[in-house]
């Protein structure tokens, strides 16, 4: 598929509207990655600017002021200040344990499999059973590990920044509807709101699902690796990983000695963010304060060998 950077396609020989005509309406490099990423998810997929773009304009579109989300407690951070961020149009939101039923009386279910960065999963049957429309953010689990529309979930989000585009050189979002009404409903929504992701980092997200299952497969078989070698070390308080893709996090003592191995590592790179080839560490609670363990460390596996990770959080940990 070759990039295609227009954001204007002439009309056709009538003076009507072809497929394309307007970018913000819809473009071929976008619409390709649509369908790709629909394929790999079983649903109706739109791209937004970034997994925060998308977020806001799922909620935008599907909910009401003075409507509820009821949100997994200890999900990614940056969606409980997206949602704060939405609090003064009237969004509330509740935590809740993932691990559980979903409170009542809720307009929203936002579930994230597995979370970041505690790494639970949650209760797919219980959330489906609820009446509300139940999301899952599946970017740490992606559709080769999880495909949550085939568990009863009705919308899945992705930041495609993470492993989908998986080279950390694109920022985009992702929104795949099991219904596809509902799915033009969203698309009529980023069409009038402007929400709409780029051709380039389309292109990118393209480029990333031809390695996709290749890359996770690797990066889950490294993380299992080094969760084990974790929990054997004496200077290692707490290991989660769910047993599927390649984020994991890991407490030491405290916030000064989590500081002292993050900035140790040499082949494993001290920068937020996951799911690209290269490894990254960073501690969580500079991000998170009190809500996470000062001593939280997350890691995002690489594609670089797992002995030669583990060489290096190895000699970083002595600092612990
Ligand atoms: N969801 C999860 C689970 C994430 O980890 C992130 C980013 O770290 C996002 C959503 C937001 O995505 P983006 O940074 O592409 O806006």
């Amino acid at each position: 598929m070759s990039l295609d950077r227009s954001t204007i396609w002439p009309y056709d020989e009538r003076g009507e509207p072809r497929e394309f005509y307007y970018a913000r309406y819809g473009s071929p490099t976008v619409a390709e990655a649509e369908a790709r990423l629909g394929a790999l998810d079983g649903g109706t997929a739109l791209l937004f600017p970034s997994g925060a773009g998308a977020t806001t304009a799922l909620v935008l579109s599907l909910l009401r002021p003075g409507d509820t989300v009821a949100v997994a407690a200890g999900c990614y951070f940056g969606t409980s200040v997206t949602f704060a961020a939405l609090e003064r149009w009237g969004l509330h939101d509740i935590e809740f344990d993932q691990t559980g039923p979903p409170p009542p009386d809720v307009q929203l279910v936002w579930l994230e499999a597995p979370s970041n960065p505690f790494l639970t999963m949650p209760d797919l049957a219980a959330a489906a059973a609820h009446p509300a429309p139940v999301v899952v953010d599946a970017t740490v689990a992606t559709p080769v590990h999880l495909r949550p529309l085939e568990h009863g979930a009705d919308v899945v989000l992705h930041s495609a920044t993470k492993y989908l585009a998986g080279h950390d050189d694109a920022l985009l979002g992702a929104v795949v509807c099991r219904d596809s009404g509902a799915a033009e409903e969203l698309r009529n929504f980023r069409s009038r709101t402007g929400i709409v992701a780029a051709a380039d980092p389309a292109w990118l997200l393209l480029r990333g699902l031809h390695t996709l299952e290749l890359r996770v497969r690797r990066q889950t078989e490294t993380a299992i690796t080094l969760a084990g070698r974790l929990r054997r070390h004496p200077k290692v308080e707490t290991v989660r990983h769910p047993g599927i893709g390649g984020l994991l996090s890991f407490d030491v003592v405290d916030a000064d000695a989590a500081r002292r191995v993050e900035t140790a590592t040499r082949l494993i790179v001290n920068a937020t963010s996951l799911g690209g080839v290269r490894s990254l560490i960073e501690s969580r609670a500079r991000w998170e304060g009190d809500r996470v363990p000062a001593g939280l460390l997350r890691l995002s596996a690489g594609l670089e060998d797992a002995d030669a990770l583990w060489a290096d959080l190895a000699q970083a940990l002595e600092r612990a």
